[in-house]
């Protein structure tokens, strides 16, 4: 009988050092972690950085990121998949240490959107992602792939994507076709 898995939703996000060729070579490690041919992507989609108080350049800037979501099917558990996610981002040169602004600029960011229907809330793992209702680069990008989706506590994606604004996200154009915000309700 085929192994199942576990469907998991993976929120990519880079704005330094090619940040394209970034989620590019993350999917592509990516790949090992997901069951037989289930991992997808969405499209790439360029978004306003969010700045904390202290986390920018003497401007008060950050370069605009680069965002996806994936989903695919996974037999890894959730501090598992964590872990993994974490080796990937270290592998691609993000810088964990305590000089380490929330939200500075980084190579790479891998956060787990969604594990199945499950609620998880552990000191290093919350799920659904705390954030998701607030961040158009995640639930667009959702919307994209699945418009009928159900979040766990927060219910239907396509009501958190209308009261969403998309804060002058667009579409990177790196021609994977048309979808995406256009599509939105
Ligand atoms: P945000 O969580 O607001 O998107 P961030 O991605 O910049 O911010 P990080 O510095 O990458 O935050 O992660 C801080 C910690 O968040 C991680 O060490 C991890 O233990 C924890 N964490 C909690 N829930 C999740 C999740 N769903 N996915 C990834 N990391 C999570
Ligand atoms: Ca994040
Ligand atoms: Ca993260």
């Amino acid at each position: 009988m085929a192994v199942q898995g576990v469907e998991v939703w993976v929120g990519l996000g880079s704005n330094l050092d090619a940040p394209e060729q970034q989620l590019e070579l993350a999917l592509a490690l990516l790949q090992p972690l997901a069951l037989d041919d289930s991992l997808q992507c969405s499209s790439f989609y360029l978004s306003k950085a969010l700045l904390t108080d202290s986390a920018h350049d003497e401007n008060g800037q950050q370069p605009d990121y680069v965002n996806a979501v994936a989903r695919m099917r996974t037999i890894l558990a959730p501090h598992d998949l964590l872990q993994q996610l974490q080796a990937i981002e270290t592998r691609q040169g993000r810088v964990r240490d305590e000089q380490t602004l929330r939200w500075s600029a980084r190579t790479l960011d891998l956060d787990i959107l969604l594990y199945g229907d499950e609620q998880i809330d552990t000191p290093t793992l919350t799920v659904p992602h705390s954030a998701i209702h607030s961040r158009e680069f995640v639930l667009y990008p959702m919307y994209e792939l699945s418009p009928t989706l159900m979040i766990p506590r927060l219910g239907e994606l396509a009501r958190l994507v209308k009261r969403c604004p998309m804060r002058g996200m667009r579409l990177l154009n790196d021609d994977r076709g048309e979808s995406g915000v256009e599509n939105a309700p």
